[in-house]
């Protein structure tokens, strides 16, 4: 059974480890380096960016997380998780892992509606993904090697860069578990790869 983890030193990380399970791979938390040495792919979970870098460097975990974005091991980063994913933020001077070759900005998609639920065309995956944006980040800029795989409201809000994965929204709040299985293949298909190398 390939083996996922969550980081889990703040936010939405249960409901990850329930999909994670749902999708018929096994669930780890992950709140250390030694975890991480632990696991085939890992999800970054949405919560709040700031405040999880702050844990991060409590629990000496940059240069892990930053070693295992160079490994081809598959990292999935759900809204504040993208936004720790991601090279560059609007209006910040520095990133926090900085693997994904994209510029994010922050709590963009207004003051007034700070939540919504919409049906989201996600390329390869759904027609109609019901997607939960809570003081959801988008992405304003991707590298070349970056592929689009959702947008919203001419925003792009998932996007693919190899073995790294990133949306904007909450697919984990939801039972709709294709994007988890979607990231679940990818991890195995990193396993497989390894295995024939
Ligand atoms: N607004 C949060 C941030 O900037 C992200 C919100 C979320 O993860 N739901 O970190």
């Amino acid at each position: 059974m390939v083996k996922i983890g969550v980081l889990a030193l703040q936010g939405a990380v249960s409901e990850h480890m329930n999909s994670i399970e749902a999708c018929g791979a096994e669930a780890l938390i992950v709140k250390s380096t030694d975890d991480l040495t632990l696991v085939d792919g890992l999800i970054l979970p949405g919560g709040e960016s700031t405040a999880m870098r702050r844990l991060i460097d409590r629990y000496d975990m940059l240069t892990p997380l930053i070693e295992f974005a160079k490994t081809e091991k598959p990292m999935f980063g759900t809204c504040a998780g993208l936004i720790l994913l991601a090279k560059e933020i609007v209006g910040d001077d520095s990133a926090h892992i900085g693997a994904l070759n994209a510029t994010v900005e922050r709590n963009s998609f207004g003051r007034q509606v700070d939540s919504f639920e919409t049906q989201l065309e996600v390329k390869d995956i759904a027609t109609d993904f019901p997607a939960v944006f809570i003081r959801a980040p988008h992405i304003v800029e991707v590298g070349s090697d970056v592929e689009i795989l959702a947008t919203h409201e001419d925003k792009i809000v998932m996007v693919r860069q190899g073995h790294l994965l990133g949306c904007s929204f909450h697919p984990e709040l939801t039972i709709d578990y294709r994007i988890t299985a979607y990231f679940t293949e990818m991890v195995k298909e990193s396993l497989a790869k390894k295995a024939t190398v």
